[in-house]
């Protein structure tokens, strides 16, 4: 029997019946236009505004004391009890702080300091090229004592787990593809051969499940700004473990992380857990854009949260078939749920220029070369209505061949 096609009202009877429906009233979006570059930068808070211009009058207005006013000590813990239920992590297990490359090179040094006796790193051939790049510098640096081993699969990486191996350093989900790894079993496969994990959960934080602390995972990093808002370059976030935390000093030791900030000791002493890889002064403004997440976060549900990504997503998946397949357009996201991250892929003919077309037409997205065509749905902010209208602005554009004109030939990456 033939299903039923979706129509804009199967959209909407969706959107009337979705619980988190008006969450997007809190973010402050552009009309007309559907943002599904989520992986790059997620929607602002309307609440932004006024913490950024209190920011500033405090700034003029009380120079060094503006700093107190905005908690700007306790930012880094403050933000991460925020994010930890996201994360599946609990109050004083994360810090945001620094950027996602300056984390994992704070994580590995970390895991491998502890398992110091090994000198083999994991790693996948497809992780983000600055997480690979902090690996190759920390091998570099151990003049012959380290090496690293690349693998593609999850099944491979399970393989190639053996007392060698040190530390697993590893994307929870393919930026590329989009398809999120079983972080359980990859752990639990590890830890059976005394090897310390470090999952990048940046694909995958804010939009479908995440769960560091059943994963039982030792370390965990990622990006702040895509799902997760903290803003055009805002900080990342760090999780250990209690035990791995105060297993050594941090690699990285600073004033921030230690045990009596104020008392302005000569010797450095690690604050205990997580805290004590929080380096040096906290981002004080990028802090202050982030600060609306305080209030947002800790009222969503997550798994109310991953339930409306997954709606949006099989949605998207099935509309995308229904009306583009013929079109030439093939989705290459797993279609079970639980093994994509936040966004969906597909091919597409003319990948690079429908997605300038796109934008023509209101619809932000990514393009990534050859013919790879991702939307990055941010459960926050996008409705299935959103869904439903970039669809038919995507087919318009291939029924049209409107992405064959000249001005969509220079394509940006
Ligand atoms: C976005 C992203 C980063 C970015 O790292 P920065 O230090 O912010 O430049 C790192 N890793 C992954 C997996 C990412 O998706």
């Amino acid at each position: 029997m033939l299903a039923k096609p979706l129509t804009l009202k199967d959209a909407l009877d969706r959107d009337a019946a979705d619980p988190l429906a008006s969450l997007r009233d809190l973010f402050e979006l552009k009309p007309g236009t559907i943002f599904m570059d989520a992986n790059s930068i997620g929607p602002m808070p309307k609440a932004v505004r006024q913490s950024a211009s209190g920011l500033l009058d405090d700034w003029v207005a009380l120079r060094r004391r503006g700093w107190s006013n905005r908690q700007w000590l306790d930012m880094p813990s403050k933000l991460g009890d925020a994010l930890a239920p996201m994360l599946g992590a609990g109050p004083g297990e994360v810090v945001v702080c620094d950027s996602t490359t300056v984390n994992q090179f704070k994580a590995v040094s970390h895991c491998l300091a502890i398992n110091a006796s090994r000198g083999v790193i994991l790693s996948q051939n497809g992780n983000f090229p600055t997480d690979v790049h902090v690996l190759q510098a920390l091998v570099e640096a151990s003049r012959g004592r380290l090496t690293l081993r690349f693998i593609d699969t999850e099944d491979e990486a399970v393989a190639a787990m053996d007392e060698t191996v040190a530390v697993a350093a590893l994307s929870h989900v393919d930026y590329r593809s989009g398809e999120r790894w079983d972080m359980t079993r990859v752990t639990d496969a590890a830890h059976a051969k005394g090897i310390l994990t470090v999952w990048d959960t940046s694909h995958s934080a804010g939009a479908v499940p995440v769960d560091l602390n059943g994963s039982q995972t030792d370390m965990a990093i990622g990006c702040g700004y895509k799902y997760l808002c903290t803003g055009p370059g805002g900080p990342a976030y760090m999780y250990a473990r209690k035990e791995i935390a105060d297993a050594v000093w941090p690699a990285l030791a600073g004033w921030m992380g230690h045990a009596d900030v104020f008392a302005f000791a000569r010797d450095y002493a690690p604050h205990p857990g997580v805290k004590r890889f929080i380096a040096g002064t906290p981002a004080v403004a990028a802090n202050e854009l982030a600060a609306p997440l305080l209030d947002i976060w800790p009222r969503i549900e997550p798994s109310k949260l991953w339930a409306r990504h997954k709606s949006l997503t099989d949605f998207l998946i099935a509309l995308l078939e229904q009306e583009c397949a013929s079109l030439g357009v093939e989705v290459t996201s797993p279609r079970d749920h639980s093994r994509r991250g936040g966004n969906v892929s597909f091919r597409s003919p003319g990948a690079g220029s429908v997605v300038e077309a796109l934008i023509d037409l209101g619809v932000v997205s990514s393009f990534r070369k050859p013919d790879a065509i991702r939307f990055g749905v941010s459960p926050l902010v996008i409705s299935h209505q959103d869904i439903h209208e970039a669809v038919a602005r995507l087919k318009r554009i291939l029924a049209e061949e409107t992405w064959k004109q000249p001005k969509y030939k220079k394509v940006s990456v």
